[in-house]
C-alpha cells in the first residue's frame, strides 16, 4: 500500500474511480472499461490521469469482483492504493470506496466514472481548487444545440435550454459530507454523487467542464476517444471466398438459406452447417481483416457442435472478436455467384439481416449478385459461390 502524504501528514485529496460495471449494455464480451484504446485498456488511461496529478494523493478503484484478473492485467501494480469490490449499483460501488477511505479519511474526495478516460489535468485542478470554498463541485457544460421533446418520432415542443447544464465527473466533495450522505441515504437511489451531497444539505458549485471528457457510452464514442488520445486507427481489409454444392431438386424443399435469409427455392445447399455460403465468405473476410485465421480455425467442420448450425452464429462470433479488439467495421461488400435462384428482389431483406447480425448501418452493407453466363460449376447450377470483402478500422497497438 502506498500513499503520498502532504507535509502536514494528512491525506489531502483522494480519487475514487468507479469501474465496477459489467458493460453489458455496450455489447461485446469485454467490459467497456477494459476495452483497448490507444494501445492500452481504457481504465489504465483513466487511472493515469488521477494517479499522475500532483494534487491527488491516493487513488481507489471500485471494480467488479469478477474483473480482478482483467484489472491486474490492465493496470500496473502500485498505480493505485487499493481496489474495492463494487456493488450492484454505481452508488453502492462509491459507498464501498468511501468505506475503505474512512479508515484514514482524506480532506476531499473526487469521484469519477471509470469510462471517462480523458479528464484533463486542468479540469481535475479546477474541481480541486473550487473545493477550497465549496462543499461540492461538479464540472458542467452548457447546452448549445436546440432541445425538443421527442413525440412518437416527431419533433415535439421546444425545451428552453436557458440554465440547462450537462454534468460530468470528476465530482469533488468534502469527504465528511459525501461520506455521511452516502451513509444517511444508503437506501435511496440518486442520479449522481452531487445529488446525494445536495440532499445532505451541501452547496454544490459548478465549474467549467471539458468537451473532451466524454464517457464511452455508444460504439461511435470509441473512434472519438481514439482520436483525442492520439491513438491511431489503421484501415484493414480482408477477403473471403466460399463454395457450397447444391443438392438435387426436391418437392420437400421450399427455401434455401443464403445471406442469413430464406429464399424460395427447391434445392438446398449442402454442408456441415446450414451451408450459408454468403455468410461463410463474409465471416472469412472479417477474420481476414483481423488476421485471425479462418472460419475452419474457429469452427472446425470436425466439431459436431456446428452440424446444421445457423451460420449467423459464426458471423456474430467473428463480429464479437472484432469488437473486442476495438474494431469499427466500415464496409461489407458481398458478391453471390449463382445461376439460380435469382437474388435481386431479396437484396433489401438480406442487407437488413446482415446489418443486424453485424450491428452496423445498412449503408455499410453492399450486396451484389452475378451469374457466370452458364459457364462453370455455378453456370451448371452444381453449386453457389460467394466472395466478400470487409474493411474496418482497427486501433494501432
Ligand atoms: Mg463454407
Amino acid at each position: 500500500m502506498t500513499a503520498n502524504f502532504s507535509e502536514a501528514g494528512k491525506c489531502d485529496t483522494a480519487a475514487i474511480i468507479v469501474a465496477a460495471g459489467t458493460g453489458s449494455r455496450f455489447g461485446g464480451e469485454m467490459p467497456k472499461q477494459y476495452r483497448p484504446l490507444g494501445g492500452r485498456p481504457l481504465i489504465a488511461h483513466t487511472i493515469d490521469r488521477f494517479a499522475s496529478h500532483s494534487d491527488i494523493s491516493r487513488t481507489v478503484v471500485a471494480i467488479h469482483p469478477d474483473h480482478r484478473d482483467l484489472f491486474a492485467a490492465a493496470v500496473p501494480a502500485g498505480l493505485v492504493e487499493a481496489t474495492v469490490s463494487g456493488g450492484a449499483s454505481r452508488q453502492e460501488s462509491v459507498r464501498a470506496a468511501l468505506d475503505y477511505l474512512t479508515e484514514n479519511p482524506p480532506e476531499n474526495v473526487l469521484i469519477h466514472d471509470g469510462a471517462r478516460p480523458l479528464p484533463s489535468q486542468a479540469l481535475i485542478g479546477r474541481v480541486i481548487a473550487k473545493l477550497e470554498t465549496a462543499d461540492g463541485v461538479v464540472p458542467a457544460l452548457s447546452v448549445t444545440d436546440t432541445l425538443v421533446r421527442a413525440d412518437n418520432g416527431l419533433s415535439g415542443e421546444a425545451v428552453p435550454r436557458d440554465g440547462l447544464q450537462r454534468v460530468q465527473t470528476p465530482q469533488g466533495f468534502r469527504f465528511g459530507l459525501i461520506e455521511k450522505a452516502h451513509r444517511d441515504f444508503a437506501g435511496q437511489s440518486f442520479t449522481d454523487d452531487a445529488g446525494l451531497a445536495k440532499a445532505a444539505g451541501g452547496a454544490v458549485h459548478l465549474v467549467e467542464g471539458d468537451e473532451m471528457n466524454i464517457k464511452l457510452t455508444h460504439p461511435e464514442d470509441e473512434a472519438r476517444l481514439q482520436m483525442y488520445l492520439g491513438g491511431t486507427m489503421e484501415p484493414r481489409m480482408g477477403s473471403g471466398f466460399d463454395v457450397h454444392r447444391l443438392g438435387p431438386a426436391s418437392p420437400d424443399i421450399s427455401a434455401i438459406r443464403l445471406g442469413g435469409i430464406d429464399i424460395p427455392f427447391n434445392r438446398a445447399l449442402l454442408g456441415h452447417s446450414d451451408a450459408d455460403v454468403a455468410l461463410h465468405a463474409i465471416t472469412d473476410a472479417l477474420l481476414g481483416a483481423l488476421a485471425a485465421g479462418d472460419i475452419g480455425t474457429h469452427f472446425p467442420p470436425s466439431d459436431e457442435a456446428w452440424r446444421g448450425k445457423d451460420s449467423a452464429h459464426f458471423l456474430i462470433e467473428a463480429a464479437r472478436m472484432a469488437k473486442d479488439r476495438g474494431a469499427v467495421i466500415t464496409l461489407v461488400d458481398l458478391t453471390i455467384i449463382c445461376q439460380t435462384p435469382k437474388i435481386g428482389s431479396h437484396r433489401p431483406t438480406m442487407v437488413g439481416r446482415l446489418a443486424d447480425i453485424l450491428g452496423i448501418e445498412q449503408s455499410r452493407v453492399s450486396i451484389k449478385a452475378t451469374t457466370t453466363e452458364g459457364l462453370g460449376f455455378t453456370g451448371r447450377t452444381e453449386g453457389i459461390a460467394s466472395m466478400a470483402s470487409v474493411t474496418l478500422m482497427l486501433p494501432t497497438l
